[in-house]
């Protein structure tokens, strides 16, 4: 019996895993695992404890004559939780996490055993750097790499069965100081959006001293039975299917949105929340998406840092507890053909310590002054910067995505809703005009009023856009599903410091003019409007309108990843990055460089996948049911009956054959085609060519007749789980 039919006889057998003890008080359990605060205070001593929260607060590295005290601390609380082991949780750019284990275990100098973790072990490591991509930086500088404890992260507690091992979560750097991870950039990102938001603040509102912003990410995924998985050599290997016919019943009756979750997978649900609650993730939301068996999942938002760090370890977790449930979590941006796929949002804005979100309209007319500004910076900066932006979310899983019917389009638009439409323009027609004090009009925006209004307008209305304002916070929606939200964050963050640091300079140009302060920023504003009005876009983002309108409005609409790659080293992100000092000119170079490579490689793998499927799959059944329908023939030959009697059975070899014969001879050419693109040296020709003759040139055309076989060869000779079972047995 082949896997696929083993897999549909075991289904029912895996169903259902008890799920009684799961505790059901969020509060009991939340953050339990997690070197909070309140929990250090509790392990430290007075003086730690207090330098600890001064490197939180200030974002700053640990003191490194209080580390040890700092490090004993945690250790006594993971030892009272049954640790015996310690890593350094580092986000390397392959996209996932890394960690490398020590035990506390260690021998003194005379032999005997001793538990320990010093102060060193708790700021600083070095894992062997090797094996991660760095893009040319180690060679070029022979740099070893080491990781660092980032203080704004908390320790934490990962639970693997049995096994539990103390987690300090790490930026990695090489030892000439470039970044090698997401969250290092991240960090400097944060840090110079800090420096511009205060100073724009301090324009509204002295007491502002720090700038913090947020990001409440929503992760999409689907989940599928493990047997029916690892039937699909292509999940298994690349994360989506490379082949399936679309079944007779797919996601057009949108009757899984509105349905009930499946029992096995709420029970999976209610495992990984309960894993995450302990890690401190806070997890609100869970509910069904459009496509059969895709689900959501969002928390409350936090700090950028924190929710970057979230994300990865809920991805972790999704994985590991799924397989305890005989689930598999499929993240790719793209999982199944002709069916909506997995993105990631990233609501996204920035709070004040004193406690004012700088993308809600204000009550006063001076907040609302200071919303505006936000506001439209936001969009000036999308505007000023759509291609950086464009590039942030770039990824092979993600061109699946992107510009497919599902999904938004690869050209970056704002949607800000019809009522902040008309405020902007409103402002805008007043250019020429001077405002002057009694201009009470603008200064007394009266936004506050129009709250209830402008949710309505926000909330339901931009499906289609890729970068929507959503009553209180901007919502980029166009971030793929696998991605770390840091590489989206480090973008939005680092062009919003750099619009911002403009707009200061334009506003104190004016305010030298000898116009007062509130009416240079309104001249500012005004100005931005005009400059940026272009990627405002409030129709179908998903019409073939758009596409043509977008282009008259000279909008980038970059289709690939190799080449929207290629906006990461334009002299214009160069100084970007390097005037906000978030990245080098090397530190850009290298990274382009490794997500050229992870693009390649990426693609070269699911070649291979499709044509081993091709060769050791779809062939071979293909042939056996031909041979069957031979046999039945001569058979009926035999018995002496006319050709009339098995001309359908003719029929249906014949289209076999043609079939059979181009998945052979194109799979063929594939492979000849990658050959010819691995010879090439330089990284960013070899991407294109692997996306321009191996991808673009063969898989939708191979696909297609694999896919026209599935539906002719009898289903018995069929081995690979068939989309009907993937998508609707559970
Ligand atoms: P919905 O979009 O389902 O109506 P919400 O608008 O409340 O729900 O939030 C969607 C996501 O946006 C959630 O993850 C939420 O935490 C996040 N979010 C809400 N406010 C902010 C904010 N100020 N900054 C960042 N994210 C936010
Ligand atoms: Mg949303």
């Amino acid at each position: 019996m082949s896997l696929r039919f083993q897999a549909i006889h075991n289904l029912s057998k895996d169903a259902g895993q008890d799920i009684s003890d799961m505790p059901t008080k969020i509060t009991a359990i939340f953050g339990e695992n997690v070197f909070i605060l309140k929990t250090a205070r509790k392990f430290l001593s007075e003086e730690a404890y207090k330098s600890l929260s001064a490197s939180i607060k200030e974002a700053k590295k640990i003191d490194r004559s209080i580390a040890s005290q700092v490090a004993s601390g945690i250790r006594s609380w993971a030892e009272s939780k049954g640790v015996t082991h310690f890593t350094h949780w580092f986000q390397p750019l392959t996209g996932t996490t890394a960690e490398k284990h020590d035990s506390f275990f260690t021998l003194k100098s005379d032999g005997s055993p001793l538990e320990e973790f010093d102060g060193a072990a708790l700021i600083q490591q070095e894992p062997d750097a090797s094996s991660f991509p760095s893009g040319g930086l180690r060679a070029t500088f022979e740099a070893r790499g080491y990781t660092a404890w980032d203080p704004s992260s908390p320790p934490f507690i990962m639970e693997t069965g049995d096994g539990r091992t103390l987690c300090i979560p790490t930026i990695f750097v090489s030892y000439t100081g470039e970044s090698l991870d997401y969250k290092a950039p991240l960090l400097k990102a944060l840090e110079a959006l800090n420096k511009s938001a205060v100073d724009v603040c301090n324009y509204f509102d002295r007491n502002v001293t720090r700038v913090t912003p947020t990001l409440g990410w929503e992760q999409e995924y689907f989940v599928i039975d493990e047997g029916l998985a690892n039937a699909r050599p292509d999940i298994v290997l690349t994360g989506r299917t490379v082949y399936g016919a679309a079944p007779a019943k797919g996601q057009q009756l949108e009757d899984h949105y509105f349905g009930s979750i499946p029992e096995r997978v709420y029970a999976f649900m209610r495992d990984f929340e309960t894993e995450s609650y302990k890690l401190g993730i806070p997890l609100r939301t869970r509910h069904n998406e459009v496509a059969p068996s895709q689900y959501e999942c969002a928390p409350i938002f936090e700090d950028v840092n924190i929710a970057v760090d979230h994300n990865t370890l809920l991805m972790d977790v999704m994985d590991r507890v799924a397989r305890r449930h005989n689930l598999r979590v499929l993240l790719h941006e793209k999982p199944f053909a002709g069916i909506n796929g997995n993105g990631k949002h990233n609501n996204w804005s920035m709070a004040t310590d004193t406690g004012v979100n700088l993308l809600a309209p204000g009550k006063t007319p001076k907040t609302n002054l200071m919303f505006l500004t936000f506001f439209v910076n936001t969009i000036k900066a999308v505007h000023d910067y759509s291609d950086v932006l464009r590039a942030a979310i770039a990824s092979a899983g993600n061109d699946h995505r992107l510009g497919a019917n599902e999904a938004p389009p690869a050209i970056i638009s704002v949607f800000i809703g019809e009522y902040l439409n008309n405020v902007l323009n409103d402002i805008e027609t007043r250019v020429g005009d001077k405002f002057d004090e009694q201009d009470e009009a603008i200064l007394k925006l009266d936004l506050h009023r129009s709250i209830p209004e402008l949710l309505l307008d926000n909330t339901d209305r931009n499906r289609t856009s890729p970068f929507a304002f959503t009553g209180n916070k901007f919502e980029f929606r166009a971030v793929g599903s696998t991605a770390n939200c840091a590489n989206a964050m480090i973008a939005l963050n680092t062009i919003m410091a750099e619009t911002l640091k403009q707009f200061k300079k334009d506003v104190d140009a004016l305010i030298e003019k000898g116009e007062k302060k509130e009416i240079a920023i309104m001249h500012t504003i005004q100005k931005y409007i005009v400059e940026s009005k272009k990627v405002l876009f409030e129709g179908d983002g998903y019409s073939e309108e758009w596409h043509h309108e977008a282009e008259r409005r000279g909008l980038p609409n970059v289709r690939t990843t190799p080449l929207a790659l290629d906006a990461m080293i334009s002299d214009k992100a160069k100084h970007l990055f390097e005037n906000n000092k978030v990245y080098t000119h090397s530190e850009l170079e290298a990274r382009h460089e490794i997500e050229l490579e992870k693009y390649i490689k990426k693609v070269q793998i699911e070649a291979r996948v499709m044509g081993d499927l091709a060769i050791n799959h779809i062939i071979p059944s293909a042939i056996e049911y031909q041979n069957l329908l031979l046999q039945n023939i001569r058979g009926l030959k035999e018995a002496g009956l006319p050709e009339s009697s098995y001309a359908g059975q003719i029929a249906i070899i014949n289209k076999i054959s043609k079939h059979l014969q181009q998945v052979y001879t194109k799979v063929n050419e594939l492979v000849e085609h990658r050959k010819i693109a691995n010879n090439i040296e330089d990284t960013r020709t070899k991407a294109i060519t692997y996306c321009s003759d191996v991808k673009e040139k063969f898989f939708d055309e191979i696909r297609y007749h694999a896919d026209k076989l599935e539906t002719l060869v009898n289903d018995n000779n069929w081995t690979l789980p068939k989309y009907r079972e993937l998508l609707f047995l559970r």
